[in-house]
């Protein structure tokens, strides 16, 4: 398989190159030359085992191509269960059982174990950079710490976090550092990006990233919607709660390589980009609004492109898909509702599944749905405990990740000083 640019202005690669670069050399995003198209993998097995099925063309010609069991055995050690809810006609997937409790965790977990195989036993260690709101930098980290040959570099904008996030943030150590920024996400993204193409500091500190365009993170995102299809019996209809489109492009891309998956609908917050363009207005990318589901807040989604390519034109895309805004009201009251109705408490992310899959009832629609949850409610216990009026239960894992002491280093917004540090680690 060889992985093309959306904007079809670079020469195609094979996979581990595509994973190294991040982004395509004309400002593209790698996607594969043509779909495959799988046999159906065994109902009954291992998610680890159906990721091997459905990735094996993907792979294909590439040198990771053997290491691909090792990678998914690794990616795929935590489940992703799909369970009925007391709602009537709907399903949970769980995606939230990896050590940093959102569904970044295979994504990060997969890239990891790729690029740890590409690495040459001589070569200076891979210094990846991560610009963070939270979850991604966890992950992230989580994935590579203790790796050989590989390094971290975590920046979030100080008290722009959680208390809980930042925690998680800076309890590493080891080959995994946590920047505490003087601004912005986006000042973090700066840096990252002024980073990256600094010829200069590339020279004495090989570096790369590890954001959500990366098709070390996509790729491995098909397989657990790929799985639960599977066990749906029935074409399964899914609702995804999104932001930059990876999860959601990953679940369409695993319905075109053949898994039955039926309709896809994209769960947002007030960030209505994606609702305004399906409601029939003209694609307009924005700044983002900050929201309780803070971890999609985006205004401009990374994955449109891809999205556009998957479908052609913007015509046929709007026209086969849908995507529903849900604002902060109605993400506590989602919430609220269900803690003291059912006693399910959701993160405010998966909130806006549930109350899309709401919207689709009131409308008369009967079908059965699955929600994706996108991450534990633990992890956002300062929305969601003083609405549901008691302590959320933080899984193992997390906790284990705050019991460590955690340290972050101060940054300014300065590349200049944020190349001296990266040259002094
Ligand atoms: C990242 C994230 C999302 C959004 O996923 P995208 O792939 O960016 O669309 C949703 N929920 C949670 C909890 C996340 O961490």
């Amino acid at each position: 398989m060889r992985y093309v640019s959306t904007r079809g202005g670079a020469a195609p690669v094979g996979l581990s190159a595509a994973i190294a670069a991040g982004l395509a050399p004309d400002g593209g995003l790698y996607v594969p030359e043509a779909m495959p198209r799988v046999s159906r993998p065994a109902r009954d097995g291992y998610l680890a085992g159906t990721a091997m099925h459905m990735l094996e063309p993907f792979f294909a010609g590439d040198a990771l191509a053997e290491e691909l069991g090792a990678i998914c055995a690794e990616a795929f050690a935590h489940p992703a269960p799909r369970r009925e809810l007391r709602i009537d006609g709907a399903h949970l997937l769980e995606l939230f059982h990896g050590p940093t409790a959102a569904f970044k965790d295979f994504g990060a977990r997969f890239l990891a174990a790729c690029i740890v195989r590409t690495r040459r036993h001589d070569a200076p260690p891979l210094t990846i950079l991560v610009a963070t709101s939270g979850d991604t930098g966890a992950a992230v980290g989580a994935a590579f710490h203790g790796l050989p040959g590989v390094r971290v570099a975590i920046l979030y904008p100080d008290n722009r976090v959680s208390p809980r996030q930042a925690h998680q943030l800076g309890s590493f150590g080891d080959n995994v550092r946590a920047l505490r920024v003087e601004g912005t996400f986006d000042d973090c993204q700066r840096l990252v990006k002024g980073a990256l193409s600094d010829p200069a500091l590339q020279a004495d500190v090989p570096l790369s990233s590890a954001n959500s365009i990366s098709l070390g993170r996509l790729l491995p995102q098909m397989a657990y919607f790929g799985h639960a299809a599977l066990q749906a019996g029935e074409p399964m209809n899914v609702i995804v709660p999104t932001g930059n489109l990876g999860n959601a492009v990953a679940c369409l891309w695993a319905r075109e390589i053949g898994l039955p998956i039926g309709e896809v609908v994209f769960a947002c917050n007030a960030n209505g980009t994606l609702p305004e363009f399906y409601g029939g207005m003209p694609y307009r990318p924005r700044d983002a609004v900050p929201t309780l589901a803070n971890a999609m807040d985006v205004g401009s989604p990374s994955n449109f492109e891809r999205l556009r390519h998957l479908f052609g034109d913007e015509t046929t895309l709007r026209a086969s898909g849908r995507a529903e805004s849900v604002d902060d009201a109605a993400i506590r009251d989602v919430i609220r509702r269900h803690a003291a109705s059912d006693g399910e408490v959701f993160c405010p992310h998966t909130a806006t599944g549930i109350r899309v899959f709401e919207k689709l009832r009131l409308a008369g629609d009967r079908r059965p749905w699955t929600i994706a949850a996108t991450a534990h409610p633990a992890k956002f216990e300062a929305v969601v405990e003083p609405l549901t009026g008691r302590t959320v239960d933080v899984p193992e894992a997390l906790q284990a990740m705050l019991s460590r002491e955690p340290y972050a280093e101060p940054m300014t917004v300065d590349t200049r000083a944020f190349g001296a540090w990266l040259r002094a680690w």
